[in-house]
């Protein structure tokens, strides 16, 4: 595990890799050991769209806390029971379905916040 610090308030994080974009456990902003802060943010737009999430048999409603071209940020209350790099179908209204991969998770006692790239 490497120890980094946010580029942006300074919170020291662990990461297992250099290369990939996390959240600060504080700030939530996303950064990467080797890139820094992700510029793709900047490309986000803050948009709220719920969604039903499909995973081995159960589901789970979540709600988008930012969108992008490739993906998108959900948080949801509860739990969920799957994990990075696993792939869920996704229901959202005005789009239909598609299938996203989950590149990071973050629970904490209520609610989960991960992120998700649309795959084909
Ligand atoms: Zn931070």
């Amino acid at each position: 595990m490497l120890r980094i610090p946010c580029p942006k308030c300074g919170e020291i994080s662990y990461t297992p890799n250099v290369e990939g974009f996390y959240p600060c456990p504080r700030c939530a902003d996303f950064f990467s050991g080797k890139f820094g802060l992700d510029r793709r943010r900047e490309l986000r737009r803050l948009e709220r769209i719920r969604l039903r999430i499909y995973h081995q048999g159960r589901n789970y409603r979540g709600e988008t806390f930012d969108v992008s071209m490739t993906g998108f940020g959900v948080e949801m209350l509860g739990s969920p029971h799957f994990s990075i790099h696993e792939v869920l179908t996704i229901d959202r209204k005005r789009y239909g379905i598609s299938r996203a991969k989950v590149v990071w998770i973050k629970k904490d006692n209520q609610k989960a916040r991960f992120g998700i790239e649309t795959v084909n």
